[in-house]
């Protein structure tokens, strides 16, 4: 896949080819909570140039999923296409795949020996011109609301990780900063941004970074997953290819044969989604914040149909999510009690680990608001000068109270209650042990039971439980860990 090609899945349909014309244009996608001016402001355009462009009179007139076409013209280019080596293929098959000789392929890799080739190997297809030059990024505007995140200087994060996205090679390596380094020096090495950098490792403020913090350097090539796979996997693909601690990886298994698939992957039993009669296994896997970064072991029983187990272990790396910190102060310190806490996130955990095979989401997951994002998920706090072993769990929404909270998805209410932390609260069940939860509402629409579409008014947004200004906030687990909401919006999930 290319890399243009991986990043279609977020925001933008970029570089779609109009019938024979070599000209890439590229299609906007119109999301929740965008105007005219935003989107123009994402491509470095006006507003008038990209209303023009669309034969829009009135420029306040864009309705969500609108497909807009952004007049950026860019030469063609030929892109660096890659190969990556799953179980059973070999160079021939490689080749018959790309209509390519096996000396093409052995001369473009400087393959000595082409029957050595090995799982998780990176084959150049087509070594293509340059760099190719990503698309505009959306960013996040951010808010001048006083919300308990917000923090006056910070530079909203960016919303696009190509890295992780899909089945791309994910090239990433990871590089530990050493003392007296900057981003930009490091940058300098990889010969990559400042805002490479800041977006690749979710960086708030890109001033600061310390000496054994780890950061992904996007665009090089990673290990290679080494692993013996037996006969009956035909493919184990591991995505992203490196796991980062608060966001969720993907594990896919295809069998030859209808198998069982049972495993553990830090210290959580997975939850193995079988389909395609048994051969093809999805698991969804959120990695815990506070997860040490290193490599962790998944281990696997598949059981093929004459009742044999077959043990696999694989390697998984994990790094550092590279969260910001933060202290808070809150006046209601009876909210800040750990008894207070923990009940409320076990009632939480105890309704978001249900697994519902019944899928309800579609390839990603909606934002739940109209409303500018001012906090980002993840963020290490401390309240009222306590250390800092708490993060924050969601995504918040600045928007006037009364601003409805829209389903994330389709899927049906779990939970619709006044909390004592998160206040009027609703939990949606997607399906597939994903669950959304909106918190600090001022009221709500629905009951437990209540089956929901993607975009259905939930509630609004309010100020209640633990709050410094009124906002959404909206989490997002994965079989009872809370995740990354953001990764949801931004990345397709099998
Ligand atoms: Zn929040």
């Amino acid at each position: 896949m290319s890399f243009i090609a991986i990043i279609a899945g977020i925001f933008t349909i970029p570089a779609i080819l109009l019938g024979q014309d070599t000209t890439n244009l590229t299609i906007h996608v119109v999301q929740r909570g965008e105007n005219l001016f935003r989107i123009a402001l994402q491509y470095n355009l006006t507003t008038d140039e990209v209303a023009f462009a669309n034969g829009i009179t009135d420029v306040s007139n864009i309705v969500v999923g609108q497909r807009l076409v952004i007049p950026i013209e860019t030469a063609p280019i030929i892109e660096r296409q890659v190969h990556i080596v799953t179980a059973g293929e070999t160079i021939r098959s490689i080749a018959e795949l790309y209509g390519k000789t096996v000396d093409e392929i052995a001369q473009l890799n400087s393959l000595a020996n082409t029957d050595i080739i090995f799982v998780g190997q990176e084959l150049v297809i087509v070594p293509g011109d340059e760099t190719p030059t990503p698309p505009p990024t959306p960013t996040v505007s951010t808010s001048t609301d006083t919300d308990e995140t917000s923090d006056s200087n910070v530079t909203p994060t960016p919303t696009t990780q190509e890295f992780v996205v899909s089945d791309d090679p994910s090239a990433a390596i990871i590089h530990t900063v050493q003392s007296g380094e900057t981003l930009f020096r490091i940058g300098l090495q990889y010969n990559l941004t400042v805002t490479d950098l800041a977006q690749a490792n979710n960086l708030l403020d890109p001033t600061q970074i310390f000496a054994g913090q780890q950061l992904i350097i996007p665009g090089i090539e990673p290990p290679p997953l080494a692993l013996d796979l037996p006969d009956i996997v035909t493919e184990f693909r591991i995505n992203p290819l490196i796991f980062v601690e608060g966001r969720t990886g993907r594990i896919e298994i295809q069998t030859n044969t209808p198998a069982t698939i049972s495993g553990q992957f830090l210290d959580q039993e997975l939850t193995v989604i079988s389909q395609n009669d048994g051969t093809l296994h999805n698991m969804l896997v959120g990695v815990p914040v506070f997860t040490e970064p290193g490599i962790y072991e998944v281990t696997l029983t598949i059981i093929d149909s004459t009742g044999t187990p077959i043990p696999i272990t694989a390697n998984i790396q994990i790094i550092a999510g590279g969260y910001g910190r933060q202290t808070l102060n809150i006046e209601n310190e009876l909210l800040l009690s750990e008894a207070v806490e923990n009940e409320e996130i076990s009632l939480i955990v105890r309704n978001t680990t249900r697994f519902n095979p019944v899928r309800s989401w579609g390839n990603s997951l909606s934002l739940p608001a109209a409303a500018t994002m001012n906090g980002v998920f993840g963020t290490i706090r401390s309240y009222n000068g306590s250390p800092f072993n708490r993060f924050h769990r969601g995504v918040d929404f600045a928007g006037t109270p009364g601003t409805p909270v829209l389903a994330a998805s389709d899927g049906t209410v779990v939970v619709a209650d006044a909390l004592q932390i998160r206040g009027n609260t609703v939990i949606i069940d997607h399906g597939w042990g994903i669950y959304t939860l909106y918190a600090h509402q001022n009221e709500t629409f629905v009951i437990p039971g209540d089956t929901v579409v993607s975009g259905q008014p939930l509630g609004t947004i309010g100020s209640t439980g633990r709050i410094t200004g009124p906002h959404l906030h909206w989490e997002v687990w994965v079989n009872g860990i809370s995740v990354d909401p953001l990764q949801w919006v931004q990345e397709i999930f099998p």
